[in-house]
């Protein structure tokens, strides 16, 4: 395949009149001018603007599926309309549950990660593993997590999950019990920890960082804020250059104001945008269902019947649009925060989220308006 691209967001910048060559799912050349092969499929995107497609590493559902479904039914769903929304990868998150049914939730994901038809499907973005999001987790945050289903770190239940091979990133509060040992046991493994629904003072906060993990889930919403005195997990996130910091870009969640704050402090290779969206993403305004919890949708926004915001319904072209419009940060940067930082958040950089020769051949092409015009995953 041989895309033609007006325009072509490359690392820091952006080029023009470019030719990008993908054989074998992956991006081989780069150049002004390259031959297109006898058989090759040729795209033209000289009207358009081509970058690397996007890397949700923190979505639960959409279109009335949700990871918790534990069908491959709810992940094909899931998959077909993330990619018309220019996501590449994607990282299925789980909900706060009882064990079996995070369990069903982990295993469901790692079939998909060696079946065919979910993992190399030609229309549906990729799963690159699953996101446990709690139990570890504290009730004082629960934000859309059940409280009753929330529980001590016990490696019983953990290590088999992180055993599955399919665990990218796990959420956790490190004020809970276990969870110091937790975020050690991740990381031998190369699981990925973010700290999220926790209430861990700037030195609880601090000592998990130093311990491994390397994140924040939805920074700002469900963790302590930053008092001048006592800084709190989010003060510890802001403060440590290392941690990447996932941000909600949907202006509901995150005030723009408080997104551009993160920005300041973070940069574009430390800020990770993603969706935190749920099954009613792509369905409209309505009722839906949370785990067991009701949720109703009005005007694009999930609450809980007593108030709590319950996951999104944005999409991440429109995180996208947003990263921009509340920062003033240029294409090349919103493109990292949606595309590669999040993929080195989750250790797959060194193959996801860059338009450069031996990375993976996906790519998502926008129009003037930023407006998704088609998506390309492992070059189909
Ligand atoms: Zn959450």
């Amino acid at each position: 395949m041989v895309i033609d691209c007006g325009r072509l967001v490359l690392d820091e910048r952006i080029e023009r009149e470019k030719r990008v060559l993908i054989e074998d799912g992956e991006i081989y050349a780069i150049a002004t001018h390259i031959d297109a092969p006898a058989d090759a499929t040729v795209i033209d995107a000289r009207e358009y603007l081509v970058l690397p497609g996007f890397i949700d590493i923190h979505v639960h559902g959409a279109m009335g599926a949700d990871a918790m479904d534990a069908t491959p039914e709810a992940l094909h769903t899931m998959a077909r309309f993330f990619a018309a929304h220019g996501v590449t990868g994607f990282v299925p998150t789980t909900m706060t549950a009882p064990r079996d049914q995070v369990a069903a939730a982990v295993e469901n994901v790692r079939r998909a990660l060696t079946d065919a038809l979910v993992a190399q499907g030609p229309v549906a973005a990729h799963i690159l593993g699953v996101h446990i999001e709690g139990p570890y987790i504290n009730p004082r945050q629960r934000g859309a997590q059940q409280a009753e289903f929330m529980r001590p770190a016990d490696p019983g239940e953990y290590c088999p999950w992180f055993e599955s091979g399919a665990v990218k990133l796990i959420t956790v509060a490190p004020e809970v019990d276990g969870v110091m040992r937790l975020i050690e046991d991740a990381r031998q493994l190369g699981i990925a920890v973010a700290l999220g629904h926790t209430d861990a003072t700037y030195a609880q906060a601090q000592a998990a960082f130093a311990a491994g993990a390397n994140q924040a889930t939805h920074t700002f919403n469900a963790m302590r804020g930053l008092h001048h005195r006592e800084p709190g997990t989010l003060g510890a996130v802001l403060a440590n250059d290392a941690v990447y910091a996932q941000l909600i870009c949907d202006n509901v969640h995150v005030h723009p104001a408080a997104m551009a704050v993160l920005y300041k402090c973070k940069g574009a290779d430390r800020l990770a945008v993603i969706t935190d969206a749920m099954e009613a993403t792509g369905l409209g305004d309505g009722d839906f269902t949370l785990g067991a919890q009701r949720v109703a949708v009005c005007q694009g926004v999930a609450r809980l019947t007593d108030g709590a915001l319950a996951g999104s319904t944005l999409t991440m072209d429109a995180a996208f649009r947003n990263i921009i419009a509340a920062t003033g940060c240029t294409l090349a940067e919103a493109s990292r925060m949606c595309s590669h930082t999040p993929a080195c958040a989750i250790g797959v950089g060194d193959r996801k989220g860059k338009i450069a020769p031996g990375y993976d051949a996906d790519l998502v092409i926008l129009d003037q308006d930023l407006r998704v015009v088609r998506t390309i995953v492992g070059g189909q």
